[in-house]
Parts: structure tokens; sequence; C-alpha cells
């Protein structure tokens, strides 16, 4: 496809995008999330021919939140190896909200998947004795090609200060024998990796790494093949909260999204996608983004099972 195409459709993106701002509504429960700008909007595309292409707010700074689930499970993946970590949880869709504790009381002993936050509170319950969250700052900044990438102390001490939720996940972890470790320390490099500080930009550098099997744009390796085969899938069926079925089958790329507006998406060797748009639809994933990648997908034939000419 011709840059000028791209660009074109780029621009069409997010002015169908920006159409659907008014119905959606930035997060409050982290109450210093409700200060977010709802019409703030920007995608950035980075190709594996090293083109890119970005409109919008691209350089903006938004807290990563959910997103970090994906780096946390690589992490995860590559110090305990799958075994370790698929037998602590599970890969399912669990069909519930990101921060429900009903499936994980009554239907099973273990987290459904790494992308919802009883998941995502044990992976980091696994990391957090080994690695510092300096280092998992670092693997941000290097996976993310972005060294402005910081902890957003205002993001964390208001998520902090609102944690009862969260809290009571962990400690139904602790009761099943999930964390075995200090909860209190888990809890806190769980939010802690969720507030830190990204942009559309940073995003589409993560996704462009994991569209190229772990291999950064320099040549160098940072992820082992299996790991980025194993967290694609994973976000395939269940990156976009309880909305992943739908999402598959109409826009079929993976991603994930978070609560502060960001989405990550992950063309398999082609391209990483990075979008920002605060303004959230009824299950938690940017209004515009959901919109604007489905728009891209049916332009720009990104569907997984995309019919090939
Ligand atoms: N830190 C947020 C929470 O645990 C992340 C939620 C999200 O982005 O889905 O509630």
């Amino acid at each position: 496809m011709k840059s000028e195409e791209v660009t074109r459709i780029l621009e069409n993106a997010i002015r169908i995008g920006k159409g659907v701002i008014r119905y959606g509504s930035v997060a409050s429960y982290i109450p210093e999330l409700a200060k977010a700008d709802k019409n703030k909007l920007g995608i950035c595309l980075y190709t594996i021919d090293g083109n890119q292409f970005e409109t919008g707010n691209t350089e903006d700074r938004f807290t990563i939140q959910s997103i970090s689930k994906v780096m946390a499970l690589c992490l995860a993946l590559e110090t305990f190896g799958a075994e370790f970590v698929f037998d602590h949880v599970g890969v399912e869709p669990s069909g519930e909200a990101f921060n429900s504790l009903v499936e994980l009381d009554n239907r099973s002993n273990r987290p459904f998947n790494p992308m919802i936050n009883s998941g995502a509170i044990a992976v980091a319950s696994f990391i957090e004795p080994k690695v510092s969250f300096e280092e998992m700052l670092k693997l941000a900044r290097c996976f993310c090609q972005d060294d402005g990438i910081v902890l957003d102390e205002k993001v964390y001490h208001s998520e902090m200060s609102n944690v009862a939720r969260n809290r009571a996940i962990a400690y139904l972890l602790e009761s099943k024998g999930v964390i075995g470790g200090n909860v209190e320390e888990a809890l806190d490099f769980y939010v802690k990796m969720c507030s830190l500080s990204v942009t559309a930009e940073s995003l589409a550098s993560l996704g462009l790494l994991l569209a190229n099997d772990g291999v950064d744009p320099s040549g160098k390796r940072l992820l082992d093949s299996d790991t980025v085969r194993v967290v694609k899938t994973i976000m395939l069926t269940c990156g976009m909260y309880d909305g992943s079925g739908e999402f598959a089958v109409r826009v079929g790329i993976p991603s994930k999204s978070g609560v502060g507006g960001g989405l990550l998406s992950v063309v398999d060797g082609k391209m990483g996608i990075g979008i920002y748009g605060p303004a959230l639809d009824e299950k938690g994933n940017s209004i515009a983004g959901r919109k604007i990648l489905q728009f891209l997908s049916s332009q720009m034939k990104l569907h997984i099972f995309a019919k090939k000419d």
C-alpha cells in the first residue's frame, strides 16, 4: 500500500473515531483518570519495513493501565517458563468484567487469564520478588523504545487510595494458594506497573516488537519467539475485556486496551499500532480506538483471517 494511501486512511480513521467520542466517558473509578480530556485522540502506526504514520495526539502521555499486563506476562514467561505461569493462571476468556472476582471465587481456583486483574495480580506476585520495579521500568522503556516512560506518581497514589477491589482480589488469590508471598508487595507492584506513563508512539513500538516476533528495529532479539506467540494469542482471545470475542470477529487484530485510554495492537508480521483515546465504552475499551481499528482492519485488510489477494 502506498504511503499517501495509508495517510489518507488514517485521516479518515481519526475523523470516524472523533465521531463516536461523545458516546464514551473517561474512567473515573481512579479519580486521577477522570481528569483526562475525553476529546484527545491519536493513532500511530509503525511498520516492520520502517515506515511510521502518525496523526493526532500521539505524543500525549497517559498511564498504560492494563496494557502493562502484556509486558508483565512476557517477563513472567521468560523468567519462569510457560509451564509454571499457566499452572497458576489460565488462558480462557472469563466473560466477566476485568475487575471481577465472582468467577475466581465460584468457578475456578486460579484466575481465568493474565489479561484480567486477578490474573495480572497473580503474575505480578511471581515477578515482584525477583524483579525490582526499577528493572520493570527499564524493560518498559526498552520494549517501547521510549526513555520518557516514568511512574506517574499522581495516578499511582490515586489508584492506591482506591484499591479495595484489587486488594480483595489479591487476598482471594492468597486464600486459594495462587499468591504465596507478600500480598501487599504484589499489589503495589501491580499498581505501579499500571501507572507507567506512555504515549501512542510507545505503544506502537511495543506493538511493532511483538509483530516482529520479539526482535527490535535494530535487529536485536528482546523476547523469545514462543513467548511472543503465546502473548499474541492471549491478546486475541482475552485482550479487550469481555468484548474480546466480538472484537476478534469484527477487527481480528490481537490487541490490549487499558482504562487510561490506550490501545496496543499487533498486526502479525506487518506493523504495530498505538492509539490514545481516553473516552471509553461500557466495557472499558477506548470507544474511538475500537472504531478506528475496525476501520483500519477493513480498509487495510488487517484481520488475522483476511482473505489474501
Ligand atoms: N489499574 C487498573 C485496575 O486495576 C487497570 C485496569 C484496566 O486498565 O483494565 O483497575
